[in-house]
């Protein structure tokens, strides 16, 4: 059996890395990986996928810093190109990027099977690119593998039991990762920390892209770092919007993005995660640690509805009300996200087709 994984970002090296070593168990399954190139970064060196054990693309397409329109077409172009060049009899993708989108319009019309991972996400916010990019892919899916159970949910609301698409909840490739990454993690380099802090991330363009968003949110940081101090790794876009908006940050440790190992570690050791990223979300459950979420709504709705989680938006009076008073809920003994068995699941049901 022969798949072709499409991969486009950082994040999707990481989680599809989980399915690849388990699709390495098996001797009659050959991987071939494509990366897109749609998120340019200068950390995805050698060292990259040696340290985080995933293996290099056996593609680079390339195509970067261009709209959604053109980074889009020209990705069906090149994925299609490999497509007949490899012959696969699955194509797999993850996620809700445009390349998670191209894979699957290239192999629908080139009748290859899809298999979707983290299908059946919702955020209802028609506005997001990933959203149109999620709905898409799972319609044109020949298996959809759910992280969970409301996911499951979306898809029978959408009418998806009368498709042709087999539906498998299979639980979160990224609790995979993090039972695999969490004893590797390391501390990162040139970092005081004075014992209990909150780690912070801000990326998002409706927060970083919005002047009275991003002010409140770090007229919120900034008293809250009164009390607790708050890492914030930012990447270079949004330090350079904050400067250009003369926003205050003097209160908070703010850090160069940091590696994925790094990054496990500093929310192991935090106290409390502040985010607006949806993967952190979950790592920050995954890693026993309360979340506030910088958004206005999420798609991991069951961290909320279990109070794992608490909703601020950008609204400063709230965020800084939560850090304080919110209760959270500290049985994170739950298992929400399938416990660490995803990629088993998703590797079986490709066997069985
Ligand atoms: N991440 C990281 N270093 C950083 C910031 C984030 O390794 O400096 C990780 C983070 O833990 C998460 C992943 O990158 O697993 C994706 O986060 P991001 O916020 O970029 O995207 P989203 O989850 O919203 O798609």
């Amino acid at each position: 059996m022969k798949i072709v994984t499409i991969l486009g970002a950082r994040p999707q090296f990481i989680k599809a890395g989980s399915v690849s070593r388990e699709i390495a168990k098996h001797d009659q399954i050959q991987e071939i990986i494509v990366h897109t190139g749609q998120h340019f970064d200068k950390n995805m060196s050698d060292i990259f996928f040696d340290e985080m054990k995933i293996p290099k693309p056996d593609y680079n397409l390339n195509i970067s810093g261009l709209s959604h329109g053109a980074m889009t077409g020209q990705m069906i172009e090149k994925i299609e190109e490999v497509l007949i060049k490899e012959k696969p009899d699955f194509t797999l993708v993850y996620g809700d990027t445009n390349s998670t989108l191209a894979g699957a319009l290239a192999s629908s019309k080139l009748h290859i099977k899809i298999a979707h991972v983290e299908a059946g996400l919702r955020s209802f916010n028609m506005k997001m690119p990933e959203e149109i990019n999620r709905i898409l892919t799972d319609r044109v899916s020949t298996v959809l593998f759910c992280p969970t159970q409301s996911a499951i949910e979306n898809l029978k609301n959408e009418g998806f039991e009368n498709f042709d698409i087999k539906v498998v909840k299979n639980g979160d490739v990224m609790q995979d990762g993090a039972n695999f990454y969490s004893n590797l993690a390391k501390k990162p380099k040139d970092l005081t920390l004075s014992g209990k802090y909150i780690l912070c991330t801000i990326h998002r363009a409706e927060n970083t892209d919005d002047k009275t968003r991003l002010t409140d949110i770090f007229k919120a940081l900034n008293e809250i770092a009164n009390d607790t101090q708050i890492i914030l790794p930012l990447h270079p876009r949004t330090k350079k919007i904050i400067k250009n908006l003369n926003i205050n940050t003097k209160n908070l440790t703010i850090i160069d993005p940091v590696g994925y190992l790094e990054m496990i570690y500093l929310i192991k050791n935090s106290n409390l995660v502040m985010t607006d990223s949806g993967g952190l979300q979950k790592e920050a459950f995954f890693f026993k640690k309360p979340c506030i979420t910088l958004r206005d709504e999420t798609e991991w709705v069951e961290l909320v509805e279990n109070n794992f989680n608490t909703l601020t938006g950008a609204n400063r009076e709230k965020i800084i009300n939560s850090f304080k008073n919110h209760k959270f809920n500290q049985n994170f003994n739950l298992n929400l996200y399938g416990g660490g068995e995803a990629s088993k699941v998703i590797v079986e049901n490709l066997k069985a087709f």
